[in-house]
């Protein structure tokens, strides 16, 4: 596993928890609007110095957030999730949800899992930019969704994802126990951004999931 950076403290990445955010290096997706596109191509940290943070950590953290680029494209993510439950950490993955086997093996070791949705299945391969299979992303919302663990859909209002889009996304996901839609930090079309309020409101009155936004 190669790792790109670390947050030492952060009250954002896991729902109520104070956690750490290890980076892993490398995506098997191309999303226009790519935060970690800096960071994707270079190690930038050693796994002695994670390891050396996440010691340093012991007592003062709650959890550890493995994200990326993308973890579930490392074959040892499970022994790198096993090595920090054994230093006592809570761990979340970050996950766009491409590689179903290894979030099979991985998933009965996590205490929360947030799962990307990028688009509707219909429009995915336009959105993240490169070919997908998308019977994986299926697949990974039915492993998480009857997995048992505590866990979060999201999608990212980018430009060009429309109110009904959005729609189509949360009725994939239909059941689940959270799905979250936030603000790309490019401004989203306005009347994009009504028709995903309006959205909400009718997505609220279905007490079997919990709806919100970030950022809008
Ligand atoms: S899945 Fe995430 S890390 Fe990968 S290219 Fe898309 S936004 Fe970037």
């Amino acid at each position: 596993m190669y790792y790109s950076a670390i947050t030492k403290t952060s009250n954002e990445d896991y729902p109520g928890k104070i956690c750490g955010v290890v980076y892993t290096k490398g995506c098997n997706l191309n999303c226009a609007y790519c935060f970690s596109k800096e960071t994707l191509g270079t190690q930038l940290i050693s796994q002695d110095e994670v390891f050396s943070f996440l010691k340093s950590r012991i007592g003062k953290l709650d959890a550890i957030c493995i994200s990326g680029g993308e973890p579930t494209i490392y074959k040892d993510l499970y022994t790198f999730v096993i090595r920090l439950k054994m230093l006592g950490f809570m761990v979340k993955l970050d996950t766009n949800g491409t590689n179903p086997e290894v979030l099979e093996e991985v998933l009965p070791v996590l205490d929360y899992v947030a799962m990307d949705i990028k688009a509707p299945i219909h429009r995915y391969e336009e959105i993240v930019g490169c070919s997908v299979d998308t019977r994986k992303i299926e697949k990974s919302i039915k492993l998480i969704s009857e997995s048992g663990v505590d866990h979060e859909f999201r999608t990212t209002l980018v430009p060009g994802l429309t109110g009904e889009d959005i729609h189509e996304i949360s009725k994939s996901v239909a059941g689940c126990r959270k799905f979250v839609i936030q603000l790309h930090r490019e401004e989203a079309e306005p009347q994009s951004k009504e028709s995903v309020f309006a959205i909400m409101e009718e997505l609220r009155r279905n007490p079997e999931c919990e709806y919100c936004a970030r950022g809008l």
